[in-house]
């Protein structure tokens, strides 16, 4: 019996060097179809020109540069982006892309569903159906960049999309390796930021990790009693000790550490939630992303007004804090923060 082919997406250059040299080849043939796998998007052996003829059929049998399938795109009025992957065992996931002036930002999922159960995000009335492996959080990526206009080119991502990056932590790092390297895609962390829930050993192990990304932190509330009501995860590390792992966090020169706040009326928008906010992030170098609650029937709460959210941002602001009120996109096709919920995902 032949072993079942090697699925090359989700292994690192190093690891695809180890594989060619138990093949019989010297590494740097490794190297070579890493190269054609993430720089040149090939998805075939037989696409690999530089290899040998030989070689490229002995790769044939034995690996596979399998891609999430692309089920749907749909596109806002704005030019958000909605696209629908099918994965290999029948599950779904979305990803966004956001153009603005100067940047095109990928949104990317890195679990089907998510186990958190936040109240105002529709990806958790999905509960977790497994997470992605790395292959398919690095495929999500390549079959992305294959459905734009040959000029474009992603400039940013996030890991935003379904999911809770840090509850699937070594696969997204090994991810991240990959879509990194030089020799691949080649994206600078820099751009890329990692938003979390607020799971404090995730972070601990993110700043313990060489993976120099920008975090981001979920927090939506100033009181234990109210976060415990939106946010679940908060019973398991309150505020004081998501805000501890924070401080700690590792920040290269002029680098900040972003907090999300969803506007919810009447729920975490009063004056005293502003105060409260610049008090609990004084010391800490950030910026307040103030996210009006993408709001619909399936879920509780209503959106601050936006004379609220202007009003809790000035308060910011005047406390020294830089505040901004993030600008919903992609609203009218379910791709805005939060909106993100496959059909499967109702079953
Ligand atoms: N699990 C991670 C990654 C998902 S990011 C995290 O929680 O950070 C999704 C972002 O969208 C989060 O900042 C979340 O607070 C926000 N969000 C979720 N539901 C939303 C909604 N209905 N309206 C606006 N923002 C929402």
């Amino acid at each position: 019996m032949s072993q079942p082919p090697v699925d090359v997406v989700g292994l690192t250059r190093e690891e695809l060097e180890s594989l060619l040299e138990s093949l019989g080849e010297p590494r740097y043939r490794g190297r070579q179809v890493f190269q054609w796998v993430q720089a040149r998007r090939a998805r075939r052996p037989e696409a690999m020109t530089s290899l040998s003829k030989a070689l490229r059929g002995l790769l044939a049998e034995r690996v596979r540069a399998d891609r999430p399938e692309l089920a749907q795109m749909q596109q806002a009025a704005d030019g958000t982006r909605k696209y629908l992957f099918r994965l290999g065992d029948g599950e779904e996931i979305e990803s966004v892309l956001i153009p603005d002036e100067d940047r095109l930002t990928a949104c990317i999922s890195t679990q089907v569903g998510c186990p958190l159960a936040c109240r105002f995000c529709l990806t958790g009335l999905m509960g977790l159906r497994r997470n992605l492996a790395a292959g398919e959080i690095v495929g999500q990526v390549l079959s992305l960049q294959e459905a734009l206009e040959p000029a474009e080119r992603i400039s940013n991502m996030v890991l935003m999309g379904m999911g809770e990056p840090l509850l699937n932590f070594p696969n997204v790092e090994k991810a991240l390796d990959i879509l990194c390297d030089e020799l691949g895609a080649s994206f600078s962390p820099r751009r890329i930021t990692l938003s979390t829930a607020g799971h404090v050993p995730g972070i601990q192990k993110l700043a313990a990790s060489k993976l120099a990304v920008n975090l981001a932190v979920s927090l939506s509330a100033t009181t234990d009693a109210v976060r415990d009501q939106l946010m679940p995860i908060n019973r398991r590390w309150p505020i004081a000790e998501l805000l501890a792992a924070c401080r700690e966090f590792p920040l290269p020169n002029r680098r900040r550490l972003s907090f999300e706040y969803v506007m919810l009326d009447q729920v975490n928008d009063h004056r005293e939630d502003a105060h409260r906010l610049a008090k609990l992030l004084r010391g800490i170098r950030c910026k307040i992303n103030l996210i009006p609650f993408n709001a619909t029937p399936d879920l509780p709460d209503r959106p601050s007004p936006r004379q609220r959210v202007e009003a809790f941002q000035k308060i910011l602001h005047d406390a020294g804090l830089t505040a901004t009120i993030r600008e919903s996109r992609g609203w009218d096709i379910s791709a805005a923060c939060g909106m993100l919920r496959t059909e499967q995902g109702r079953a």
